[in-house]
């Protein structure tokens, strides 16, 4: 088959340990005379430090948790728009890029968030300038036109060109401090978005090889940044896996593992990393072909198998939950259900409806 295909990525990356430094110098280069800070509790009291130091930085919302809230959103909506920004700096993991992102989308709006998020309204032709800096290593948001946000319980994702990032500070410095669990989770998350972006429908070449390059550097640097958080080649090398997760995704999307991430985010509390993690080996086994067999012999494997296995030996060591026994009361129809419908779904190349995937889930009894 003749090759064809298009591939873009917009965002200027500044990749290093110590680059958050540049942050200054970003700002200049990006224009911005005026700007708030979206992150979460960790990172408030330096960006609150910063703000001090830069009189740029106008205000921070300090409150994003995880699985972030439209409440985060309105908040740093309602700084921008009252401090009158041009640019929303989102720092920390997806949490803080996600709600920085939406706030930057919708602030030159006239209508309320929640318009936005139920897409009642469309989002305003301009939009405040976004910069991610990421502090996990596994969402990749700093290189997509992704942003997930809760209402209550419910978990949406928006794919709009409104929400790409114009520049991206990776410092590997910055992840020094995840505690172990979380290292796990997001490295999985990695490890997700690689895969399903290189078994997407949409998969296409320049992805592909990011995708193997990904998964290859986080079977070399996972378990190693699990077990000694302070040990910066592994959590730089994490740090770079990550990006190129998220740009091995950024176009292809993901397909029926996050598809399945979402009703056991929702219903069952997992967070985002440790539900993709739940059905990667399954779906490692469920899409097993020609072609991730090529990717597990490019990344030093003996196949398929043995990428499914190291997976489960991943989430033994960090005591992710992995059995439907370990989330409590399950209504296996409606998660049958709910990750079938699951738009994502279309794009895993073997075709999953709800019998197949609660066969599926009735495996992990
Ligand atoms: P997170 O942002 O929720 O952070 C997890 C926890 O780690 C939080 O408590 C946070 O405060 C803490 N934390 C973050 N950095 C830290 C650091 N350096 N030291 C100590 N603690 C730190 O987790 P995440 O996995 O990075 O992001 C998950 C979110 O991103 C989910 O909502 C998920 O759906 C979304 N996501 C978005 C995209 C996208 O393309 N936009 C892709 C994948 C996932």
């Amino acid at each position: 088959m003749a090759l064809e295909f298009v591939y873009a990525q917009p965002v200027k990356i500044y990749f290093g340990e110590g680059a958050f430094a540049k942050l200054t110098t970003v700002l200049d280069e990006c224009g911005v005379k005026r700007c708030v800070i979206a992150c979460g509790r960790h990172f408030a009291p330096t960006a609150e430090a910063m703000k001090e130091k830069d009189s740029r930085i106008a205000a921070v919302f300090g409150g994003v948790e995880q699985n972030p809230q439209l409440s985060g959103v309105i908040e740093t909506t309602r700084l921008a728009r009252e401090t009158g920004a041009d640019a929303v700096i989102g720092i920390g993991g997806g949490s803080a890029i996600d709600t920085a992102k939406f706030a930057a989308a919708i602030a030159l709006g006239d209508a309320e968030a929640i318009a936005y998020y139920h897409g009642e309204k469309p989002f305003p032709e301009k939009r405040l300038t976004i910069i991610a800096v990421p502090t996990t290593a596994g969402t990749g948001s700093e290189v997509t036109q992704v942003s997930v946000v809760s209402h209550g319980s419910e978990k949406r994702t928006i794919n709009n060109p409104a929400f790409m990032p114009k520049a991206a500070i990776v410092d590997p410095v910055l992840s020094s401090t995840v505690p172990p669990r979380t290292t796990m989770n997001t490295g999985l998350d990695a490890m997700a978005h690689a895969l399903e972006g290189y078994w997407s429908k949409n998969h296409q070449p320049i992805s592909d090889l990011m995708a193997i390059e990904a998964v290859r550097t986080i079977l070399e640097n996972l378990e190693k940044a699990y077990r000694d958080g302070s040990d910066m080649q592994a959590r730089a090398n994490m740090a770079y896996a990550s990006l190129l997760g998220g740009l091995s995704f950024a176009l292809p999307k993901t397909a029926g593992c996050h598809a399945c991430s979402y009703p056991l985010s929702e219903d069952y509390h997992l967070p985002h990393g440790e539900a993709c993690a739940f059905t990667l080996d399954s779906f490692v086994r469920i899409n097993a072909d020609e072609r991730l067999e090529l990717l597990c012999r490019r990344v030093g494997l003996s196949g398929t198998e043995e990428l499914a296995g190291r997976i489960a030996e991943l989430k033994k060591l960090a005591g992710l939950r992995s059995r439907l026994g370990d989330l409590g009361e399950v209504d296996l129809d409606k998660l049958a259900h709910d990750c079938a419908v699951h738009g994502l779904m279309n794009n895993n190349p073997v075709r999953m409806d709800e019998k197949a995937l609660r066969a599926m889930f009735e495996k992990l009894a």
